[in-house]
C-alpha cells in the first residue's frame, strides 16, 4: 500500500475501508476473491499499522462451512476436542475449533491491497461531510479525500448504560510457550481451566496446543477490572509451573474485549457508509467471540455489492440479547458466580448443545433445556429484575393501552371495580403527588419562609380560580378546558420531544374533546351537575351534534399523526377510543394517571434529579393537602359530586399549570 504522494492532494476513491483491522481484511478478502476490485480506486485508513498482526483468531465450524467462509487457507491450527479442565472434555464432530493467525490474515490482505492502486493514510479519520449525494468529503491528515461508499471499522463508543445493561471486560494475557518435553494434546484445546484464584471476577486459563511442546496459554478475566500485567504473571507463572515443565516464552497475546450488553453509539451516516465488526455489533457480548460473524458478514456484504443492492443486516433475535444481559449482569454483579455457572454449564449440557446456542442457533426448547441445567435462583432472580427494569423503559403510553384493555376485559366479567381501584391509587400516588411537586420546580424557595409564600400565592391563585367559577361557571369551564388542554398537550409533546406551542395546544384539546365527545350522555350529566352554567343549553345537544364533533375530533388527532409522523399519537387516539367503551371518569383517569401525570412524574424526576421515592416523600404534606381539599368539598357535596370534583380539580390545577409551565421552559428537550 502506498502512502500519498502529495499529502494535499484531493483525491476519490470508491472504496475507503477505515481500520484495517479483521472485519476489512475478511470483506477485503472477499471483495477481492469476487473481482469486485478491480478497476476500484481504494484508500484505506487506519493511524495503527499493526492491522491484525497482534492477535489470533478462533471460532468453531464445520469444514464445509469454513470453505464456504473463504477461511480454509487461513487456519493454522485446529482441534478436534473442547475440554473445560477438569470437568469435562468433548469431541464436537461435526465441528472444529479452529486457529488463525493474525498477521497471516493481516499478510493476505495487504498482499491483496498491493495487487490495486490502493492509498493508505496513517492517520485517525478527521471530519465527515456530504456536499453531494454521491461522496463524502473526509479529512484525514493534510488531505480533503472524497468517498463514495466506506467500510467503518473503527471501534465504537457505547451509549449510557440502562439500569439492566452492564459493560464489562474480557481482558487477557497470554504466553506462547516451548516446553523441553512434550506434555500437550494436540487434539483437544482448554477452553476454560477455573483452577486459578478468581480475585473478584472470573477467571479462567484457555489453552491452545499448536504441538505437543508447544501452546499458547492465555489468563482470561470477565470484569469490571481489566487484568494488570503484575498479576497476570502471578497467576500465569504460578499456573505454568505447576505444569512440571521447563519453558521458554516465545509470544505474548494481550488484549482488551469489551463485553457491554449497552448499545452502540454509532451515528447513522446513510446507506454508503457501512459499520463493519465490533461496530456493528458483531462481536458476541457474552462471550468476547466476533470471528466466525465477520466472516459470514463479509460474505453478505460481498454479494450485496455483487448484485448492486443494499446490504441488509439480520438484527439479533430479542431473546438472545436479554440471555446475554442476564449474564453479564450476573459476571458483572456476582462475579464469583461465574465459575459456577460455566461449570455447571459445561458439565450438563453437551458441548455442541452449548457451541450452537453461543452462536444464537438454538431454537426456544433447546434453550429452556439448557437453562434447567443451570443455577436457577440467580437467573431467576436476574430475569425477573431484567423483566422489571424492561418494563420501566416501555414507553409511557403502553400502560394507558394496557390498561384500556384490561379494564375492558374485566368489565366484560363485572369486575372492573379492580380498575377503579388502581386508578384512584394511581390518582393519589402520581396524579395528585405530581402536582404535589411544584414547590420544588420554584427556583425562589430557598428556605420555609419564601415556601411559606409560595404556599399561599399558590392557593390564592386556586381560591381566585375558585371565584371565577363563582362569579361566572360558563367562564371557569372555559378557562379550566383551555389551560388543560395547554398542560396535557405540553406535558404530551415533551415526552414525544416535539416543539410545543400552539400544536401541542391543538393536542390538548384533542384529548379532551375525545374523552368528553365520545361519552356524550356523561359529559351532559357532569355539565348538568356544574353550578349555574348558562349559555351552555345542555339539554339540546343532540346525538347528531356529537357525531360531528366526534368526527371532528377525531380528524383533528389524526391531522397530527400525520403532520408529526408519530405513532404515539396515533396509539393515544386508538385507545381513547377503545375507552369509549368505559365510563367517562375511567377515561379521563386513564388519560390522566396512565399518560399525562407519569409523563410529568418522569419529567420531573429528571429535571429535578430525583428519583421517586424521594420525590413521594417530598410530595406527600401537599398530596395530602390536595386530598384533604377534594374530600372535604366532596363531603359537602349533595347530588352533584362530579362536577364538584371537577371544579376542585381545576382550582388546584390553574397553580400546578403555571408552574409546570415555567419548569419546562428550563427543562431540556430530551429524555
Ligand atoms: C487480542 C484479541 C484476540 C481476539 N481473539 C478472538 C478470537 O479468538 N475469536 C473471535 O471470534 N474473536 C476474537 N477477538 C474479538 C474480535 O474478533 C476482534 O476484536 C476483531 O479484531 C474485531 O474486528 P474489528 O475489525 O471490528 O476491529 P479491529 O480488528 O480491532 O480493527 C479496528 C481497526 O480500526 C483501527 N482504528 C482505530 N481507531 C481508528 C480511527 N480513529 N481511524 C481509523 N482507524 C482506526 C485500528 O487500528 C484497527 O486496525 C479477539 C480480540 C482481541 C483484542
Amino acid at each position: 500500500m502506498k502512502q500519498p504522494a502529495n499529502a494535499n492532494a484531493n483525491s476519490v476513491y470508491d472504496y475507503l475501508f477505515i481500520g484495517l483491522g479483521a472485519a476489512n481484511s475478511l470483506l477485503i478478502l472477499n471483495l477481492y476473491k469476487n473481482g469486485l476490485l478491480d478497476g476500484k480506486t481504494i484508500a484505506v485508513i487506519d493511524p495503527s499499522s499493526k492491522f491484525t498482526d497482534d492477535r489470533t483468531f478462533c471460532f468453531w465450524s464445520t469444514r464445509e462451512e469454513l470453505v464456504a467462509l473463504n477461511l480454509e487457507e487461513l487456519v493454522s491450527a485446529s482441534w478436534d476436542n473442547i475440554e473445560i479442565a477438569g470437568v469435562t472434555k468433548h469431541n464436537i464432530q461435526p465441528l472444529k475449533y479452529y486457529h488463525i493467525r493474525g498477521v497471516d490474515l493481516s499478510n493476505k490482505t495487504k498482499e491483496v491491497l498491493s495487487l490495486n492502486e490502493v492509498i493508505y493514510y496513517p492517520y485517525s479519520i478527521g471530519v465527515i461531510e456530504k456536499t453531494k449525494p454521491e461522496y463524502f468529503n473526509i479529512s484525514v491528515g493534510d488531505s480533503l479525500i472524497y468517498c463514495a461508499k466506506v467500510f467503518d471499522s473503527r471501534p465504537p463508543s457505547y451509549c449510557k448504560l440502562q439500569k439492566n445493561q452492564s459493560h464489562i471486560y474480557q481482558s487477557f494475557f497470554g504466553w506462547k510457550i516451548k516446553t523441553i518435553r512434550n506434555i500437550f494434546d494436540t487434539t483437544s484445546m482448554v477452553m476454560m481451566d477455573f483452577k486459578i484464584p478468581q480475585s473478584d471476577s472470573t477467571q479462567f486459563i484457555y489453552i491452545l496446543p499448536f504441538e505437543e511442546d508447544r501452546a499458547l496459554v492465555e489468563l482470561t478475566r470477565f470484569g469490571e477490572n481489566k487484568l494488570s500485567k503484575e498479576e497476570s504473571l502471578t497467576i500465569l507463572s504460578d499456573y505454568v509451573k505447576q505444569l512440571g515443565v521447563d519453558f521458554e516464552i516465545i509470544e505474548h497475546e494481550v488484549g482488551i474485549i469489551p463485553m457491554s450488553s449497552g448499545k452502540i453509539d454509532v451515528p447513522d451516516l446513510g446507506l454508503d457508509w457501512i459499520n463493519m465488526g465490533t461496530r456493528a455489533n458483531l462481536l458476541k457480548c457474552s462471550t468476547g467471540y466476533a470471528f466466525h460473524a465477520m466472516a459470514e458478514d463479509a460474505i453478505m456484504q460481498t454479494e450485496a455489492i455483487k448484485a448492486n443492492r443494499l446490504s441488509a443486516r439480520v438484527s439479533r433475535k430479542g431473546r438472545f440479547v436479554f440471555y446475554d444481559r442476564l449474564l453479564l449482569k450476573l459476571l458483572s454483579k456476582t462475579s464469583e458466580q461465574g465459575k459456577n455457572i460455566f461449570e455447571t454449564l459445561f458439565k450438563n449440557v453437551p458441548m455442541v448443545n452449548v457451541l450452537k446456542f453461543m452462536r444464537e442457533k438454538t431454537n426456544f426448547s433447546e434453550e429452556l433445556l439448557i437453562f434447567s441445567k443451570l443455577p436457577k435462583r440467580i437467573f431467576i432472580e436476574a430475569a425477573v429484575k431484567d423483566i422489571i427494569q424492561e418494563t420501566f423503559r416501555l414507553p409511557i403510553i403502553t400502560l394507558p393501552i394496557a390498561f384500556t384493555l384490561i379494564t375492558i376485559l374485566l368489565s366484560w366479567y363485572n369486575i372492573e371495580f379492580i380498575s377503579w381501584v388502581v386508578l384512584a391509587l394511581g390518582f393519589l400516588t402520581v396524579g395528585l403527588a405530581h402536582g404535589a411537586l411544584d414547590h420544588l420546580t420554584s427556583q425562589k424557595i430557598l428556605n420555609s419562609k419564601e415556601l411559606f409564600y409560595f404556599v399561599i400565592g399558590y392557593l390564592s391563585k386556586a381560591v381566585l380560580f375558585a371565584l371565577v367559577w363563582w362569579l361566572s361557571s360558563d367562564t371557569g369551564l372555559v378557562i379550566f378546558i383551555l389551560f388543560s388542554a395547554w398542560h396535557f398537550g405540553q406535558a404530551d409533546f415533551k415526552e414525544w420531544r416535539f416543539k410545543e406551542g400552539s400544536s401541542s395546544f391543538f393536542w390538548g384539546l384533542v384529548v379532551l374533546m375525545m374523552i368528553l365527545f365520545f361519552h356524550g350522555e356523561e359529559f351532559i350529566n357532569i355539565l348538568q351537575q356544574i353550578p349555574n352554567l348558562s349559555y351552555l343549553s345542555v339539554d339540546k345537544m343532540s346525538e347528531k351534534l356529537f357525531l360531528g364533533l366526534q368526527i371532528l375530533t377525531i380528524s383533528g388527532g389524526l391531522f397530527l399523526a400525520m403532520i408529526y409522523k408519530s405513532k404515539y399519537i396515533l396509539l393515544t387516539l386508538i385507545y381513547l377510543l377503545l375507552a369509549s367503551m368505559l365510563p367517562l371518569l375511567m377515561a379521563f383517569g386513564i388519560y390522566f394517571v396512565g399518560q399525562h401525570s407519569i409523563s410529568g412524574w418522569k419529567h420531573l424526576s429528571v429535571g429535578l434529579r430525583k428519583g421517586s421515592s424521594t420525590m413521594w416523600v417530598n410530595s406527600l404534606p401537599f398530596t395530602l393537602g390536595g386530598a384533604f381539599i377534594i374530600f372535604y368539598f366532596l363531603w359537602f357535596a349533595v347530588g352533584n359530586y362530579i362536577g364538584i370534583f371537577f371544579i376542585i380539580l381545576s382550582c388546584l390545577s390553574l397553580p400546578h399549570v403555571f408552574s409546570m409551565h415555567n419548569f419546562y421552559r428550563l427543562f431540556p428537550n430530551k429524555k
